[in-house]
């Protein structure tokens, strides 16, 4: 059976093989945080019968945090595919505060241009906010934000970083709000680690597993509760890759995903609280966060004798 949501049955099927398992290094046993939410959406997808929200756990060896079970890799493309192309529209036309940081990096690094490629750019707005000295490219899953990316005038490489064939490498890789989809995230930095030029950076930026409202609130923090997002990971997390796909950690800090006004967060924290007391799993948990729960890193893959010496 597949995850396929074009059909009228429900068919759900869940990839079973290892849950208190690492997915990323293979640690046996890891902590149990909390029971997850089941999700009638996957990012923004109406599923025809609520997908189970698993387990999150945390690895006590390389200390990713990680939804289990989860789906295949195929049904997650399937599922991909076909998500609308405004479910992660900003709604200001203006950047948010993830983009904002890393194009004022970007141009802090490479003032005179660079090669930059977008993994999961979706209709390229971050691409199209930088200027023209940067060669443009993206890799985009959802078909509907891949068509607007490429109406706006953007190279899209493909739908897939395992689909493309890249002749050259990239001096800057975006990769925004992605790691937390990925099935295993030391995997994915090793293969694009593998494209990026000598000299070259990778940024991320994703939710940071270790902040401290989401250690306090467990598996009930509002960055795990959506689907899609199955593998988190924090400074700690990063720090002990670096040794096992070979980069420094250049630049680190936290930020908040999006400014709201204090009476706000109040008001929605209040009741996110306040239903999760009574067993309802409100949507509106993506509006509760307050704190600076989300991590901005750039890394730069240790290539050369110099880069070791640094590091050492
Ligand atoms: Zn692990």
């Amino acid at each position: 059976m597949d995850l396929d949501v074009s059909r009228d049955e429900p068919c759900l099927e869940m990839n079973r093989a290892s849950n208190a398992r690492c997915r990323g290094c293979g640690f046996q046993d890891c902590e149990a945080i909390g029971d997850l939410p089941d999700c009638s959406e996957f990012a923004g997808l109406a599923l025809p019968k609520p997908l189970p929200g698993g387990v999150l756990y945390r690895c006590l060896n390389c200390h990713l945090v990680y939804r289990s079970p989860i789906c295949t890799s195929e049904e997650y493309g399937r599922l991909y595919a076909r998500v609308s192309a405004q479910t992660w529209r900003h709604r200001r036309r203006i950047l948010r505060n993830d983009q904002a940081l890393l194009r004022h990096y970007i141009e802090s690094q490479f003032p005179q241009g660079a090669r930059i490629l977008d993994i999961g750019c979706y209709t390229g707005e971050f691409l199209a906010s930088l200027p023209t000295k940067y060669e443009k490219y993206g890799i985009e899953k959802c078909a509907s934000a891949t068509r607007i990316a490429r109406q706006n005038g953007l190279t899209i490489v493909g739908d897939d970083l395992y689909n493309v064939t890249l002749a050259e490498r990239f001096d800057v890789i975006v990769a925004m709000d992605v790691i937390e989809h990925v099935l295993n995230p030391s995997q994915f930095l090793r293969d694009v680690l593998s494209i990026v030029s000598d000299g070259g950076i990778v940024l991320l930026s994703t939710g940071d597993s270790d902040d401290a409202t989401w250690r306090e609130e467990k598996a009930a923090f509002w960055y795990c509760a959506f689907a899609e997002h199955i593998s988190f990971i924090s400074e700690r997390w990063l720090k002990g890759d670096s040794d096992v796909n070979g980069f420094r950690i250049e630049h680190l800090q936290n930020f908040k995903y999006e400014d709201r006004p204090y009476w706000k967060t109040v008001v929605m924290r209040s009741l996110t609280h306040l239903c999760w007391l009574f067993g309802i799993r409100p949507h509106f948990m993506w509006a509760a966060h307050k704190s600076k729960d989300h991590l901005f890193a750039a890394l730069r893959r240790k290539s050369t004798a110099a880069d070791a010496k640094h590091s050492a």
